[in-house]
């Protein structure tokens, strides 16, 4: 008797020490680091799930690269890559840039080409007209827009190798190069990868909206994707009209609540340029996100597409871009509805 009340207690005491070293366990994988930064002209965050000291020197180092891509391609920066090759353009001579400059400036002229020119990276000049986001945010005359648009040609940017050497020049000098509507994506893409060669399995990138999920939420007794909520627009920031469940990939989103300039007239003007008019895009669309593997494909789509809108948009997914969604809230009041392109079921 007393010998199974023993047999009792022992299995009872390994079974409470078993929990304890699960939780312990559990407890050690859900350890959190957060680190904010302004970079890019906007709020950034990374979230590590993890070893403390391991994330701190991971989120170190892949603020470094964002730095370093941010000192190369902001037209914000008097002396980035970018505003040189602007205060170069028309003088004929080539810039030698860094290789990343050089390939985010390839791939954003690919983009423009895939999208027929939605996005369009030689729009600068009247990106800085419009002003949206700044202090001197106005609305242009119709003649300043058209002399602008005549020079706003993706053609104007050329690229070229030599020696395994890069260089950049831009032909006009009216023509301003511009990567505000990729470089944010392409930052996450860049942290997410640095993350990941320092042995981070579980992170949250947000990048002003351009958000990456690395690996996936660790939870105590395993781990389930990251839950990306879609802002509702017309509701407080953080309340979402739907919830994407995700791991490795990218969510990213352009609204058009999110940064506009109210004129004169009361009438709000989108951060998004039309470059067919060089008109701020007025449609029906409220927001769009994309789902895919590349944060910086899905930022290069997130703009463009809000031009394109949802059958453009289906035409663009189906040439070559397999894994990419996109989500759009269209319309207001009654006449609000979601509309998905490229699967069905991407919403819980
Ligand atoms: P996003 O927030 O990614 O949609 O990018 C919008 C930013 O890209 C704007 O703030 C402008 O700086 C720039 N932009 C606006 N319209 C365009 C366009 N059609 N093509 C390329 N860049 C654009
Ligand atoms: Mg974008």
């Amino acid at each position: 008797m007393t010998n199974r009340r023993s047999a009792l207690v022992l299995a009872v005491e390994i079974f409470i020490l078993l929990v304890i070293v699960v939780f312990l366990a559990g407890s050690a994988r859900t350890k959190v680091t957060i680190s904010n930064r302004i970079c890019l002209g906007t709020a950034c965050s990374i979230t590590v799930y993890g070893n403390a000291s391991k994330a701190k020197s991971a989120i170190g180092k892949a603020w470094d690269a964002v730095t370093e891509l941010e000192n190369h391609i902001s037209v914000n920066l008097p002396y980035s890559e970018v505003s040189l090759a602007n205060a170069m353009a028309g003088s004929g001579q080539w810039l030698e840039i860094s290789e990343q400059t050089y390939e985010l400036v390839d791939f954003a002229i690919r983009m423009s080409d895939k999208t027929s020119g939605a996005m369009n990276p030689a729009l600068g000049s009247l990106i800085a007209m419009w002003g949206i986001g700044t202090d001197d945010a106005r609305v242009p005359s119709q003649e300043e827009l058209e002399t602008a648009l005549a020079s706003a040609k993706v053609g104007n940017i050329l690229l070229q190798r030599r020696d395994g050497r890069c260089f950049i020049q831009i032909t006009e000098a009216a023509t301003v190069l511009n990567l505000g509507a990729v470089g944010k994506g392409w930052a996450a893409d860049v942290a997410a990868k640095v993350l990941s060669s320092c042995g981070i399995e579980n992170a949250l990138l947000d990048f002003g909206g351009n958000i990456y999920a690395l690996g996936k939420f660790p939870t105590t007794f395993g781990a389930r994707d990251f839950s990306i909520g879609l802002q509702d627009p017309d509701q407080y920031r953080g309340m979402n009209f739907s919830v994407v469940s995700v791991h490795n990939l990218s969510v990213v989103t352009s609204g058009s609540y999110e940064r506009f300039f109210e004129g004169p007239d009361g009438h709000r003007y989108s951060h998004i340029i039309d470059p067919s008019t060089g008109w701020s895009i007025e449609n029906d669309i409220q927001s769009v996100s994309i789902i895919g593997p590349s944060s910086a494909v899905c930022d290069a789509m997130s703009t463009s597409f809000f031009i394109l809108g949802p059958e453009g948009a289906a035409s663009v997914l189906q040439d070559g871009f397999d894994g990419y969604f996109a989500v759009f809230l269209l319309g207001n009041g009654a006449d609000r509805r979601v509309v998905q392109v490229g699967s069905d079921g991407i919403l819980e």
